[in-house]
């Protein structure tokens, strides 16, 4: 692909924060953005250059869409492939559909990740409550089910001690097809969030460890354990191999657990990810101005470390109230989406610290 020049227009399908901070990046590289979401109020179109609110499903937008823009992203993956396929036949759409329908389904993931060598907890498809007591039995308690498709944030999975809670748990998750996965003993949860452009080429981040609370994630921390750092190589390797076999362009992230045996491939998003969003002070190129490079065909940045030690807090819900601390402190950088109310568990923004070893 040709480098598309500054000025040309960049879409993006998802009006979140993630979009917020892609919108941001790509103006630093003087693109411009149009913003598509159906929310009232799109935290991304209040940086984007443009913005239509409407369904993601209306041919006349996505025809609309793909005319004003040279390339096409996405800044979620719970978005309905059909949209993105139709405009992946106009216009550039990067990651490729390929990797969305993928990632939008734990089975089809897991099951992929089998055939490229990687390791995952053990796990089975289930449809019924019998197919779910018939794969506790081959994979035993403690294990966890997970809705197949549009878990996010812990949502969408409950732990299930014993065989005994098996119905509970088909019942508290609705009941839909899922995974049931063997429950995985790890030190230490890390991501590797990697950037692969046009011609193949790819940069990864120094891995953060990851801390979450409630299903969310609370902490990333860099440099990274023992524990971890002894596990980037085969982790990373393994994230390239996904984007090579992908074909892949643009930002991915794997999540890892760091077991005593080596990483655990836990799940991947085809984009730009919540424990990279220190990578924006605490790296030399940020993932989103990374994501952005790939899909225009520009060379990738650098991903090194700008201070020998950083930390990304999310602020959630209420935490926001501590916004005049945090200013306060010397070295912190604060983020605010730009959302208008806090409810509890909401992502209101986050703050980054680089730091001193
Ligand atoms: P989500 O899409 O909500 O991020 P994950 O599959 O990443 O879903 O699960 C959320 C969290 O639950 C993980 O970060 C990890 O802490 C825990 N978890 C998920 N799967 C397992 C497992 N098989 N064994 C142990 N802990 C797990
Ligand atoms: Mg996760």
């Amino acid at each position: 692909m040709t480098l598309l020049p500054p000025g040309s227009t960049i879409g993006i399908l998802g009006g979140g924060q993630l979009g917020r901070m892609l919108a941001s990046a790509a103006a630093e590289l003087g693109y411009r953005t149009h913003v598509l979401a159906p929310d009232a109020e799109s935290v991304a179109a209040q940086t984007a250059s443009s913005f239509t609110r409407a369904d993601y499903h209306s041919r006349i937008v996505l025809d609309e869409m793909a005319e004003l823009c040279d390339v096409v992203t996405y800044e979620f993956e719970n978005i309905a492939i059909d949209p993105v396929a139709y405009l992946a036949s106009k216009v550039p759409v990067h990651p490729a559909p390929a990797a969305l329908e993928i990632a939008q389904d734990r089975a089809s993931e897991k099951a992929f990740i089998d055939t490229i060598g990687g390791r995952t907890a053990p796990w089975r498809r289930v449809t019924s409550i019998a197919e779910l007591q018939a794969a506790l039995t081959v994979i035993g308690a403690p294990a966890i089910l997970k809705t197949l498709r549009l878990g996010y944030d812990g949502k969408g999975q409950v732990r299930i001690a014993d065989a005994g809670e098996a119905e509970a748990a088909w019942e508290a998750i609705g009941q839909q097809p899922a995974i049931l996965e063997g429950f995985v003993t790890f030190s230490h949860e890390f991501s590797i969030i990697l950037a692969r452009g046009h011609d193949g080429s790819m940069v990864s981040y120094p891995p953060p460890w990851n801390q979450h609370k409630d299903g969310i994630l609370a902490l990333s921390t860099l440099p990274a354990p023992a524990e971890i750092a002894g596990q980037w190589a085969v982790a990373a390797a393994l994230t390239g191999r996904i984007a090579d076999a992908l074909g892949y362009v643009g930002i991915l992230t794997c999540e890892f657990f760091a077991t005593v045996d080596g990483p655990v491939f836990n799940e991947m998003a085809p984009r730009v990810h919540n424990s990279g969003h220190w990578t924006i002070e605490g790296a030399v190129a940020s993932q989103f101005e990374n994501h952005i490079r790939a899909i225009c065909g520009l060379p990738l940045g650098d991903s090194a470390l700008t201070a020998p030690a950083v930390e990304m807090e999310n602020l959630i819900g209420n935490d926001v109230d501590r916004c005049a601390e945090i200013l306060a402190e010397p070295g912190a950088h604060l983020h605010l989406y730009g959302k208008a109310n806090a409810r509890p568990g909401r992502k209101m923004g986050h703050v980054t610290r680089l730091k001193r070893l």
